[in-house]
């Protein structure tokens, strides 16, 4: 999807109440558009048109998407093109006299810019490959000659970002970070995401082993933010707005990108994504043996009974205590059910409890036959001292005596 028409007549409603002016231009070509257009591949952004007035992507947009996914959205906007087909209103800001801004649009601007400089082809009806040199005159006339639909509007800064972090850009709405850099740009932003979100940056292969997203869409900035931040992003980027450096930001994400893979020193794909700033905080004063450490993450991956891998990492830097973070398997019903019978005929021919515990005390409930919906099953050697769960190993008791052994 290209844009909504019931949401831009929506918008334009609301605009002009926040904003003092808005003009409709009709007349404004591709051609126009295209004039002087400068793509960064680097940056990954369209920076300017219409002869250098325009600036494509200004510092709080996001970076240029619509190429990822295999470039289906920049080539669904030149075939929309080529039919006839509207492509949806665009906003620009006018910034100055002889300056303008995209507010919105700027996928779109983006796409028609990169196709008109060969930066991509299309299909053509025979399925061949076509880019815009090597296209018939006539193809070429119709896409440079369409005329866009764009509204120039005038406003504060704080307006256009209020009106900017109300609305959901046509085709793929604004994440979280997104919405963060439109709301605090300023030099912080710039510098922030020169170096996360940049996808030509050789470190994001390293911190993809335990960050996951992309850095188009800051997934990797959030992330950074959140770790320095101890999870108030939008606190920090205002404190830190007007900083020309971003030295505290790296150097924390940094430091935690080495402690985890100092201790953890095999990359597996269950540490991608985990909540390693917190985790730093928590264990990064006590020491490990990363041998030792690489042993034990080894050992827990290759047992069937660990459920949850994600909570090896935290288990053995907590000291391999707490099992429910590796939800070990527990025993089916049929088991249970199964066990539960066999405990509970033995104990009715001896007169004693069918809890094994409750037999051996003193207590009222010595002789006390419990239900099944009243006891819970429990490993007789513990998981973590290598039991299985497995019929043999199974044992039914009531639930004050399994809470009281605890986890398993
Ligand atoms: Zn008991």
């Amino acid at each position: 999807m290209i844009s909504s028409d019931n949401d831009r007549n929506n918008i334009v409603l609301s605009m002009r109440k926040t904003i003092m002016k808005t003009i409709l231009k009709t007349n404004i070509t591709v051609k126009d558009i295209c004039d002087g257009f400068v793509y960064n591949e680097l940056e990954g952004r369209g920076l300017f048109g219409l002869s250098g007035k325009l600036t494509i992507q200004p510092e709080y947009q996001r970076n240029y998407i619509y190429a990822s996914d295999g470039g289906k959205r920049e080539v669904f906007v030149i075939e929309s093109i080529l039919k006839g087909y509207p492509i949806g209103l665009i906003y620009f800001n006018q910034v100055s006299e002889d300056n303008l801004e995209v507010l919105d649009g700027q996928q779109r601007i983006t796409s028609v810019g990169r196709f008109v400089n060969d930066k991509f082809a299309i299909k053509d009806e025979n399925g061949m490959e076509q880019y815009f040199g090597g296209m018939a005159k006539d193809k070429k006339a119709k896409i440079l000659e369409t005329k866009l639909l764009i509204y120039e509007c005038e406003g504060t800064e704080s307006e256009i970002k209020e009106w900017f972090r109300t609305i959901n850009i046509a085709g793929v709405p604004l994440n979280n970070q997104e919405l963060l850099n439109a709301v605090y740009s300023g030099p912080f932003v710039t510098l922030s995401k020169e170096d996360f979100s940049n996808s030509q940056n050789s470190n994001i292969q390293k911190w993809s082993a335990y960050v996951s997203g992309s850095a188009n869409r800051q997934d990797f900035l959030e992330c950074a933010l959140d770790w320095v931040s101890k999870s108030n992003i939008g606190d920090y980027m205002s404190r830190h707005r007007k900083d020309k450096n971003i030295t505290e930001l790296k150097t924390y994400f940094n430091g935690v990108i080495d402690w985890v893979s100092s201790v953890f020193i095999d990359v597996e794909s269950e540490m991608r994504g985990l909540e390693w700033g917190r985790l730093y905080e928590a264990y990064h004063k006590k020491s490990y043996n990363p041998k030792n450490v690489s042993e034990e993450v080894q050992k827990l991956y290759g047992d069937p009974y660990v459920k949850n891998r994600k909570g090896i990492f935290e288990f053995i830097l907590g000291g391999s205590t707490d099992t429910k973070l590796l939800e070990v398997r527990v025993f089916d019903d049929a088991t249970k059910k199964s066990i539960y019978k066999e405990q509970t005929t033995k104990a009715e021919k001896k007169k004693e409890s069918n809890c094994p515990d409750c037999a051996l005390g003193h207590e009222a409930n010595k002789e006390k036959i419990w239900n099944l919906s009243e006891m819970d099953s429990d490993h007789v050697t513990a998981w973590s001292k290598g039991g299985k769960t497995a019929f043999k190993n199974c044992q039914m008791l009531c639930k004050t005596h399994n809470q009281a052994k605890g986890n398993r």
